[in-house]
């Protein structure tokens, strides 16, 4: 008789643009494993019900997307991952002898792929440009790599000054700095200037100085990803920097949580290759990778 596969899912709304279902059947490919992953669409307002109804009916781990991130922290908060637990949002859930767990892999998956591109870390001066969910997911991983600096600037100010407060306690804390858009200038430029606001899917860039910010030879990095440059990276482009979009960070944060749940870490490299020539084909977001 056949075994019922595995239950996962990515739990958002929307959540029909999500390529989280295509990398996890490449992944199950790579590796073996016997799963299923398929979208839910929570009602805003339904996030538990959903979540709860999923592993009800025995489902065995979701990722966690836009709007749900910080609701899900507050389900998972008795059995959150240190990671999940500074961050103050989750992307990924799973029961352990009935109880609810949740990580944040975002933080993970963008210095792995930081890392793999040979971006400057350690020592670097760098701008972290946002200061919503994923913002608060990459600031420990960033500070432990042992920048020299990391100043975070916010459309609303605010928001930014909040989170620097509530993580001024993590080691290298007093690297940290606050500040508005209008901040991000610095006598020398920045090595390294990560986009983590949604201005890409707005196709607008974020308002930064003219002045202070951009420096040849430096590198700029968004979390959105897609086809063409976002208009953030067409910029630090014609500034001279190297850029990088957010994909490989999607595949690296799908393969944290993949470990989570399986026990094994997929090989990202086919699978990031696969995922930029689909994008590129235009081939739908429920089409399998070659
Ligand atoms: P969020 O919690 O809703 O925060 C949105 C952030 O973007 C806030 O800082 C907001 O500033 C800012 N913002 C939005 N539009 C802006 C604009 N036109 N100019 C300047 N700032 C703007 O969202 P999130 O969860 O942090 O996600 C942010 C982005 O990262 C999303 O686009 C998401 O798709 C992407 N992301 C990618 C990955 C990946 O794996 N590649 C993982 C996580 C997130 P205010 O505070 O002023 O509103």
């Amino acid at each position: 008789m056949n075994q019922r596969p595995d239950q996962y899912a990515v739990i958002g709304h929307p959540v029909a643009h999500s390529r989280s279902p295509q990398i996890h059947a490449a992944f199950a490919r790579q590796t073996g494993q016997v799963m299923a992953y398929q979208r839910r669409l929570a009602p805003l307002g339904g996030f538990v019900e959903s979540v709860t109804r999923f592993f009800s009916e025995g489902g065995c781990g979701l990722n966690v997307t836009v709007p749900f991130k910080q609701e899900a922290w507050a389900l998972a908060h008795a059995h959150l991952s240190a990671r999940a637990r500074l961050a103050g949002a989750v992307n990924t859930l799973w029961q352990r002898n009935g109880e609810l767990q949740g990580c944040n892999t975002d933080g993970i998956g963008l210095l792995r792929d930081l890392q793999s591109l040979g971006a400057p870390l350690t020592n670097a001066h760098i701008l972290l440009v946002g200061a919503g969910g994923a913002a608060r997911g990459v600031i420990e991983p960033l500070l432990a790599t042992g920048c020299s600096e990391l100043r975070v600037v916010n459309r609303t100010p605010a928001r930014a000054h909040d989170l620097v407060a509530e993580m001024a306690g993590l080691p290298n804390g007093e690297r940290l700095q606050a500040g508005a858009l209008a901040d991000a200038g610095r006598p020398d430029g920045w090595d390294l200037i990560i986009n983590a606001t949604a201005s890409g899917l707005h196709n607008a860039a974020p308002e930064l100085p003219s002045h202070g910010v951009w420096r040849n030879g430096a590198w700029a990095y968004d979390m959105v990803y897609g086809t063409q440059p976002t208009p953030f990276l067409a910029q630090a482009q014609r500034h001279g920097l190297t850029t990088t979009d957010g994909l490989g960070m999607l595949v690296e944060q799908a393969a944290e949580s993949f470990r989570l749940w399986r026990g094994v870490l997929p090989d990202t490299q086919p699978v990031r290759h696969a995922l930029r020539a689909a994008l590129q084909r235009g081939l739908a977001a429920d089409a399998p990778l070659d």
